[in-house]
């Protein structure tokens, strides 16, 4: 039998069973938080990964629903005070427009990374790393639910016209033939696996027969296996969804699966178990990545917990990210300090097989930037950084300098050490944006 999909968000989350244990004020807090950001939830994630009788604290409601704390006291207090007066839609749509602008909305240079295809700009697509192409299907742009931490808010809230609204894949599978660097193919959203099995099937399959040799891996990021692992199971057209991934293989190319887990407790239900299995029985790799976030897993046994139990399941811990300077962050961010404290002591207690893991990094306009540490060089304390991936190939794996700092949440809270002015990628940096 196929499990019902049943979603929840601002307008109907008060049918929800549980709900009657919130309290009265947690209630208004959801009201008026997902007035300004995007909230959704479903029946899994409800009844399988949230633990109602502490949900205050309980990280799996925080990843679904509005906190309070992700709004500043005084924003909070506007729209609850429009909730109070019962303002109408308008007055309430214009302050949450106010109050989103300031939250952010386009960090990391984003625009920077559009792809030309015959002089044209291809907007479906990214490409800032030589090696990999990033695609963004029309039909892949929402998700099961939506983290409460995520960077994409804007586009869940109709904030960016999402011009990725034509179906370019055969653009896409154009450029990467004239560009032989590229060996990868992300496909990304939102998450690519709310589409249909026919629609991620058509997609695949045109990038399959188009017969590239110099393209190794398609992968496919989704949070999927967290927020509705039945995609793999009962859903009606899970079968044709393991018989596409099966393709892949079958081609010769390599199916990398990334899978977005942010607590050991979403790879704990007999339902993300047999997905899991299904999908590694198809010949995929699953990876998997995560944010560091407060309130949700900023505690080292958590990502230790949470790296072992992936490798017994058969995946490979691949990325620790830091959260982006985008939306909640101040609620959900986390020092720079604490980030490589609780990499280093989580890192330190798994097996060597779970130390694939690479973190934490950050997701900055010039590329992926890892923190190695904290030291003493010359008398000075110091953070030492590295490129995992750079708009520069050279930039990467090169260790550089920061002046040590101990609330830095984030890149541009960074200054370069040893009484230097810019770091040194910056000129080079600045004449790429220019482009
Ligand atoms: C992370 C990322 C990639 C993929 O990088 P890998 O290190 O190969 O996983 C590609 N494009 C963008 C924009 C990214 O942020
Ligand atoms: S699954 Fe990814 S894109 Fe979707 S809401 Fe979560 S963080 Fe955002």
């Amino acid at each position: 039998m196929p499990m019902k999909y049943q979603i929840y968000s601002s307008h109907n989350y008060r049918q929800i069973p549980q709900i009657e244990k919130l309290s009265k004020e947690d209630l208004q807090s959801i009201d008026v938080v997902g007035t300004v950001l995007p909230f959704k939830t479903n029946n899994y994630v409800i009844n399988e990964l949230i633990n109602w009788d502490n949900y205050r604290d309980d990280p799996m409601f925080i990843l679904n629903f509005p906190q309070k704390g992700m709004l500043k006291p005084e924003d909070f207090e506007t729209i609850k005070q429009l909730f109070n007066r019962q303002a109408d839609k308008t007055e309430l749509k214009d302050a949450a427009n106010k109050i989103r602008h300031q939250l952010n909305p386009h960090p990391a240079g984003q625009s920077h990374n559009v792809p030309i295809l015959n002089g044209e700009k291809l907007m479906g697509a990214q490409h800032k790393y030589p090696e990999t192409m990033l695609f963004f299907p029309t039909q892949g742009q929402t998700c099961h639910a939506y983290c409460t931490f995520c960077f994409r808010w804007p586009q869940f809230i109709g904030m960016d016209d999402i011009r990725f609204a034509m179906n370019q894949v055969d653009s896409v599978i154009a450029y990467i033939k004239e560009h032989p660097e590229i060996t990868d193919l992300l496909i990304t959203g939102g998450d690519p696996m709310v589409m249909k099995a026919s629609i991620l099937d058509a997609y695949i399959t045109r990038v399959l027969d188009a017969n590239i040799p110099h393209l190794q891996s398609i992968r496919i990021g989704s949070k999927s296996l967290s927020f509705w692992p039945y995609r793999y199971t009962t859903d009606v057209d899970a079968d044709d969804i393991i018989r596409t991934f099966e393709k892949v293989s079958k081609a010769g190319k390599n199916l990398a699966f990334m899978a977005h887990f942010n607590h050991p407790r979403e790879l704990s239900t007999p339902a993300v178990e047999q997905a899991i299995s299904r999908i590694r029985s198809t010949g995929a790799q699953i990876r998997t990545q995560s944010p560091l976030l407060n309130h949700i897993n900023a505690i080292a046994k958590t990502w230790s917990d949470m790296w072992t139990r992936q490798v017994k399941l058969g995946l490979i811990p691949y990325y620790m990210f830091v959260a982006r300077d985008t939306g909640a962050q101040e609620y959900f961010g986390v020092s720079l300090l604490k980030a490589w404290d609780i990499y280093r002591r989580a890192y330190n207690k798994v097996s060597g097989i779970a130390r694939t893991v690479r973190g934490p990094s950050m997701s900055c306009t010039p590329g992926k930037v890892r923190i190695c540490g904290v030291t003493e060089v010359m008398g000075e304390k110091v953070f030492v950084l590295e490129f995992i991936q750079g708009r520069n190939p050279d930039w990467v794996a090169r260790p550089f300098f920061a002046r040590y700092s101990a609330d830095a949440q984030w890149m541009d809270d960074l200054q370069p050490a040893f009484g230097k002015k810019e770091f040194f990628f910056e000129p080079e940096l600045a004449e790429m944006l220019l482009d």
